[in-house]
Parts: structure tokens; sequence; C-alpha cells
């Protein structure tokens, strides 16, 4: 990626070196320097920068909410509803979607990644990557592919969708008992999988619409891939689900590069927290985890750190005083031991040396954000509490 990467470094700096020097020079120098369609389209792209602040490469905060709940205005105050967790990475004209919790099809559309019209807004969707199969990050996988079936998918190229493979055994059952197994001979399945079980699911509406209405092939919509581990990672999915590692490289092309680490999240594994590093800066998001070294090693001083946070007080009120039901009991211990408490979060950011650190997927969704603002005891950085279709700049 290092040529590609730097060609279009220089590129985008002789753009943005356009961009910036289109002010002084005035709209005739700049059209002088480009041809017509690209001169037009460079001045209202400054024209928008100008008018909105934002940058060439910036997150969109789609859905902020933790668990498959979803917050919604004004129950939750005015203007803050939370949906289900789901973050853009936008670099320049196209952008990389990372979980897709309830509601990202319909915040896509009113985030206006993609051009306007009625059967627009999809386009710039290069690929999906989900960090575990959790449902509060899959809930609406779909749904992108569906909506943008109509709404400006396919583009030149499918969907690249990167996600985890087969857990590859069922975990254990927390407590006593015996609990029913779904889909036998194959329990555990990973995104190809899961991708294949949900077009198969959708068979009869998807057979109509390509022979009826004559819409492109749904595979050329997408395309799932299981991120494979390292051979020389020693992960167990039922010992060990984050072993120490090096992050590891899953996809490059010419504005990002992929990495990928292991991180604990209770007995789901695979568990990936994922860095993009572009031109402009580097984001981390640490999809679901407890604090985790993996994390920190792959976030060393990066531009901004996404990270999950939850609420341990929330957690500890959720049933009253002991004892508990074993369900209660199961579902406490997961909450506590598989994320990351207020108290923990800004620890792991300063021991990552994140120059930001944005909070999302926050459990409660409806927490008071006074609550939140305590993420900074220990953290030295800048903090920002998520909101739904808040975007960040990188860097
Ligand atoms: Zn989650
Ligand atoms: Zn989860």
């Amino acid at each position: 990626m290092c040529n590609l990467i730097n060609e279009a470094h220089q590129h985008s700096l002789s753009r943005r070196g356009i961009l910036n020097g289109a002010a002084a020079l005035g709209a005739a120098a700049l059209t002088s320097a480009l041809t017509a369609p690209a001169a037009a389209a460079a001045a209202l792209a400054a024209q928008n920068n100008a008018v909105t602040g934002k940058g060439r490469t910036r997150v969109v905060l789609l859905g902020t909410a933790g668990g498959p709940m979803t917050w919604l205005a004004p129950h939750n105050g005015p203007d803050r509803a939370r949906h289900g967790i789901a973050t853009a990475l936008v670099v320049g004209d196209r952008y990389y979607l990372v979980d897709c919790g309830m509601g990202v099809a319909h915040q896509l559309r009113l985030a206006e990644l993609g051009r306007d019209g009625d059967f627009a807004g999809f386009e710039g969707l290069n690929s999906i990557f989900l960090t575990h199969l959790h449902s509060d990050h899959t809930m609406d996988y779909f749904n992108v592919l569906l909506a943008g079936w109509y709404h400006g998918l396919p583009g030149p190229e499918p969907v690249q969708v990167y996600g985890p493979g087969r857990r590859g055994s069922l975990p254990p059952i927390h407590g006593s008992g015996e609990v029913d197994v779904i889909n036998p001979s194959n329990p555990t399945p990973g995104t190809t999988d899961m991708t294949e079980y949900l077009i198969q699911a959708y068979a009869t509406d998807l057979n109509d619409r390509m022979r009826d209405s004559r819409k492109p092939h749904i595979r050329n919509l997408l395309h799932a891939n299981d991120i494979a581990l390292p051979k020389d990672v020693l992960a167990d999915a039922n010992h060990d689900t984050a072993p120490e590692m090096d992050p590891f490289i899953v996809m490059e092309d010419d504005r990002v590069r992929v990495s990928a680490t292991l991180v604990d999240h209770g007995a789901v594994f695979p568990a990936f927290a994922f860095r993009f590093d572009t031109d402009d800066g580097s984001v981390v998001f640490s999809g679901d985890t407890a604090p985790s070294q993996n994390l920190i090693k792959m976030a060393q001083d990066t531009d901004v750190l996404i990270h999950e946070v939850i609420d341990a007080d929330w957690v500890n009120a959720l049933y009253g005083e002991p004892p508990y039901t074993p369900e209660e009991e199961g579902f406490i211990q997961h909450l506590l031991h598989s994320h990351t408490t207020i108290e923990q979060v800004g620890p792991v950011a300063e021991a990552a040396g994140a120059k930001t650190l944005v909070l999302s997927h926050l459990a409660p969704g409806n927490n008071p954000r006074d609550r939140w603002m305590k993420a900074q005891n220990g953290y030295t950085g800048k903090l920002i509490i998520g909101e739904d279709l808040m975007e960040i700049n990188v860097p």
C-alpha cells in the first residue's frame, strides 16, 4: 500500500493545496488549474467544507447505544436519540462502516454520506467491518444491503464485508442446567455463513426482484470475508480468547490500512478491535471489550480512539439487592466482565496515548452526561461523549 498511499498522499496534498489556495486565488485561477468539471467539483467541495467545517477524513457516529436497545428522543431528552452501534469512517468521497446496529441504514441516509436523491444515498460505501457477531452490532447489517440495493448500490465493486469467522465450539453455560442448541450442524456461524444464511432467508424477495424488477444480482452487491487469525496466534475459544498478540493487517487500499487485534469480550470469540490508518491520521475502534492490553498496544498514539463504555453503578442497580436468579446473575457477570467501565476507560486511553477519546456504545444509553464525564479521570487527552450523527475530524 505504501506506494499507493504515497501517491494518494501527494495527490491529496496537491488537491488540498489547490483547495486551500482557492480562496486567495479566486475561482478563475482554480479553473485554470483544473478541467472544468473537476474545478466545479473542487469549488463546491471547498465551499461545503468552509460552511460545514467537515474534514476530508472524519468519523461519523451513526449510532452510539450499547446493547440491542435504542433510546429514542424525546423520552431520552430532546435531540438525544441513541441508535444501535454503528460508525462510519469517511475518507473523501468514500466511507467504511464499522458495525451495523439497529437503525444504521436510516442513520446513513440522515448523515448524507452518499448522493442526494430518491434513489441515491449509499454510493460511497466501500466496505463493512464487523467487530463481533453480537446482535447489537449486526442487527441491521443486511438492511444496509437491502436498502442500498435500491439506493446507490452496487457501486463499481461489491461492498466487501470483513468479520469474525466461526467460533468453532459452543461457549460454556453460565451456572448449571441444559440449554437448547440452535442450528446444531453449525451452531456458531461466522460472517460468511451468516451472510449466506441471510441471502437464503431472503430468497423469495431476492429472486422476485432479480427476475421481475431485473435488479442486479445480489451477489454483485457484497462479498463476505471471514478474518483469518495469523497462524502464530494461539487463541482458544473456550480458554484464551485474546492472547497477547501483535495487530495484523486485514485490508488495505489507496486510502486506508486496516489492522485488527483480538480483544477480551467474555465468551465471544473472535472479537476484534480495528485500527484505520489514513494519510490524515488514525482511528481505533475498540468494539466490545473489557480493558484490553491488545487494544492498548494497537492504539498507541492514535489520533482518535472510539471506545465502548458501561456504567457499573447502573449494572449493580439493575436487579436491586442480591440474591439474584441464575439469569440475572449471568447477565450481570457478562456486563461487568465483558465491558469497560467509566472508571476503566480513561486509564486505557491514557496508556494508549490516544489524543482524543470518543465514548460510544454507551450503556445505558439514557445515562446523564455527567456520569460519562467521569471518564476524564486518569486521562489527560480530549474527551468526547459520543452522540448520534456527531462528526469528528481526523486528526
Ligand atoms: Zn455491543
Ligand atoms: Zn458484544
